[in-house]
């Protein structure tokens, strides 16, 4: 059960002082609270554990401090959207706010190769007017005879740079619990000059070990890629291993998925899991173009496959669109093939803003729509 307090109710009033009297005289409730910042508001939710169909929710509700109550269906009990939850969450970061009304557009390189291309990628950000990017610099390869990324050794010039560039966040892969550790000791080194998303990929969506390592500190949000082999669902509930760490601070990540049915895409796109991602959470949503797609394939209608696709996770009301691009895609190290060049950047941001337009113009819509 999560009780939703009434805005502007503290610990100090006597309101809070009874509801909590109230609960700590029930046998077998835990209570946890737990606060959502909102553009507006900031939501005090107190989460419930233990005995709690025993609890009269209408008993609770009259409480004075209380807006709403609200019973937790056993599934996604910390990310999903439950029956009658429907304030807005979302986090802020460094400056950044994601939630599922905003969106982000993170360029950048798929893995960090030298810092002549990584300052070049990030002028390019910053001629665009963007604060975010993604940098690889632990990649997780298929072949052990493929380049696996520079690792920590290029930590320092990577934060360095995107310092220099005012980018706000870099989404940053890890792949094991230590890799967090060297991200924290060389942002520190490096004097905090940006701020790093941990991206789970999704070769390590069911790595419960890194799952619950990213959900135990709370100084980096989590950007959790779905499993290419496995159900939305168990995916969702990999985010709530890194939720019940005590970090919430999560967005889902769609790639695509390994089917044969994907060709000659590198997976199967899945991006109509968009809006359904939105209903099931409280996640901001992202959707990665570049590794569904994998190739620069151009349409006859002159656009390139990968922009149709990033075009329909976005008209779907994506939050977050993460993108490979490279200053020469025929020399990088890690997925060329689908990277695109920074001379498309300027076009490929004018695209995204156009679709943006549309599904905002077709939420207006929705306002209209009759709720049959
Ligand atoms: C990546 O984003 O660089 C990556 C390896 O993605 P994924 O885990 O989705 O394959
Ligand atoms: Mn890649």
């Amino acid at each position: 059960m999560i009780i939703i307090l009434k805005t502007g109710v503290s610990e100090s009033d006597p309101e809070y002082r009874s509801l909590l009297d109230y609960l700590e005289a029930k046998p077998g409730i835990e209570v946890r609270k737990h606060q959502e910042h909102g553009t507006q508001a900031t939501i005090t939710e107190l989460y419930l554990i233990g005995d709690t169909a025993a609890l009269d929710a209408e008993e609770v509700a009259g409480e004075p401090a209380v807006e709403r109550v609200v019973r937790v269906s056993d599934r996604y009990r910390l990310l999903g959207r439950h029956k009658g939850q429907v304030e807005a969450t979302g986090f802020e970061y460094n400056g950044v706010r994601f939630d599922q009304d905003n969106f982000h557009l993170f360029a950048g390189l798929c893995a960090v190769d030298n810092p002549a291309n990584t300052e070049a990628m990030m002028a390019a950000l910053h001629r665009q007017g963007l604060h975010t990017t993604r940098m690889g610099a632990y990649k997780p390869r298929t072949s052990p005879y493929d380049f696996q990324g520079r690792g920590a050794e290029c930590l320092p010039y990577v934060f360095e740079l995107a310092g220099k560039y005012d980018i706000r966040v870099v989404a940053m892969e890890v792949t094991e619990p230590a890799h967090i550790e060297e991200i924290n000791r060389a942002l520190d080194d490096a004097g905090s000059p940006t701020g790093i998303m941990l991206q789970i990929g999704t070769r390590n969506a069911q790595n419960f070990e890194l799952l619950t390592a990213a959900g135990s500190q709370q100084r980096f949000p989590i950007l959790y890629k779905r499993g290419f082999g496995i159900t939305l669902e168990e995916s969702i509930n990999a985010c709530e291993y890194i939720a019940t760490g005590g970090n919430r601070n999560i967005v889902f990540c769609l790639r695509g998925v390994k089917s044969h049915m994907g060709a000659p895409h590198r997976n199967l796109v899945d991006f109509g899991h968009v809006s359904a991602l939105k209903r099931l959470t409280r996640m901001p949503v992202c959707v990665d173009p570049s590794h569904s797609v994998g190739s620069r394939e151009r349409a006859p209608d002159g656009l390139l496959e990968l922009q149709h696709t990033a075009a329909q996770g976005v008209v779907a009301g994506a939050n977050m669109v993460l993108t490979d691009f490279h200053p020469h895609p025929e020399h990088a190290l890690v997925d060329g093939p689908q990277a695109l060049h920074l001379e498309e950047l300027p076009y490929f941001a004018e695209d995204l803003a156009i679709v943006r337009e549309a599904y905002d113009r077709r939420r207006q819509l929705a306002e209209r729509m009759p709720r049959l």
